[in-house]
């Protein structure tokens, strides 16, 4: 191994580190839908809405993007 490609190694890992870590998309835990948002109750406070089932609570799944099997 040179040193070049102990270079690019290590450019390699910044880049990743980088990266958002923990970035998830919010999951339903209802029905399963990806499609939930976030949800504004005056009363309640910061809660979520899904969209599929119209479930509404502070209980969220979060799933890892790179892992989504969506093929
Ligand atoms: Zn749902």
């Amino acid at each position: 191994m040179t040193e070049d490609d102990i270079e690019a190694i290590e450019k390699e890992m910044l880049e990743e580190l980088k990266r958002p870590q923990g970035r998830s998309i919010l999951v339903c835990p209802v029905c399963g839908s990806t499609d939930v948002t976030y949800y504004m109750d005056l009363k309640m406070g910061y809660q979520y809405q899904c969209k599929s089932c119209n479930y509404v609570g502070v209980l969220v799944l979060e799933a890892d993007v790179t892992s989504s099997p969506e093929k």
